[in-house]
């Protein structure tokens, strides 16, 4: 079932029927984008066209902020439950481990992209790591990295370039690439790479995941500016 928050589009699933879904696309073959929305993307998408557009066409857009399952459930839609981006990918990694799905990392600082695939190496034991790439390129070198990217036959390809970065290159390069799966991954590589540290599993039960990494990046501060506007919007479209 489909919901809107602020316009956007949110796919109202649970994390195994996500997983389910995901693995099917790779069964099927053609290109597939996987989009995690949270407040920050639903924000960055009310002046941002392109990105709204790339959300709406989209094969599925996961409930990834805890601000995006409150907003849907605020206005009286039933989102099971949060699904965040980062659980995904680790999901996915286990299930490419299990079933031999070729996974490339692109995206991060460099050397962030590698040690985000070695730690996946020590947690899903088997998994076959396509190939790695950082995040950082100019125009000119696009080419070069479809291709290195392309002829390493991979199942899931995992973007960490930030939004709407991501979201961008990945919808007007999917279909060259053609891959079965590719997703944006935010800051993931960060937090696997031991980068970043995740919040807590209390302050994520109390959804206080926002206070963590501002605590954490206080530079984040001005971006984060985005959730107490998510919030008013949100409250403000109801009363209309
Ligand atoms: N990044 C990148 N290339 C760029 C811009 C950003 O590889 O041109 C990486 C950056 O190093 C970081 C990730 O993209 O690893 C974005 O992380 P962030 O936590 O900002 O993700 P978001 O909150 O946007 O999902």
């Amino acid at each position: 079932m489909q919901t809107r928050v602020l316009g956007v589009r949110v796919d109202a699933v649970t994390m195994d029927k996500a997983v389910e879904i995901i693995e099917a696309f790779i069964g099927g073959g053609e290109p597939h984008l996987v989009a995690t929305a949270n407040a920050e993307m639903v924000m960055a998408a009310q002046n941002d066209l392109q990105l709204a557009g790339i959300l709406e066409k989209a094969d599925i857009v996961v409930p990834d902020g805890a601000g995006v399952v409150w907003a849907a459930r605020y206005q009286g839609c039933e989102v099971p439950e949060r699904v965040a981006g980062y659980d995904l990918v680790q999901r996915l990694l286990a299930r490419s481990a299990a079933c031999g799905y070729r996974v490339y990392f692109f995206g991060g600082a460099d050397g962030i992209a590698q040690r985000a695939a070695e730690t996946a190496k020590v947690w899903y034991p088997g998994i076959t790591v396509a190939g790695v790439r950082h995040g950082f390129f100019t125009p000119a070198e696009m080419p070069g990295i479809i291709e290195e990217i392309r002829v390493k036959r991979v199942d899931i390809l995992l973007v960490a370039l930030g939004v709407p970065k991501q979201e961008k290159w990945l919808a007007a390069n999917m279909r060259e690439l053609d891959i079965p799966v590719s997703i944006g991954v935010g800051g993931s590589f960060d937090v696997m790479a031991g980068n970043v540290k995740r919040a807590p599993l209390w302050m994520r039960r109390l959804s206080l995941e926002w206070l963590f990494r501002l605590l954490l990046q206080p530079q984040r501060a001005i971006r984060m500016l985005a959730l107490p506007r998510f919030v008013f919007a949100v409250l403000g479209a109801k009363k209309h």
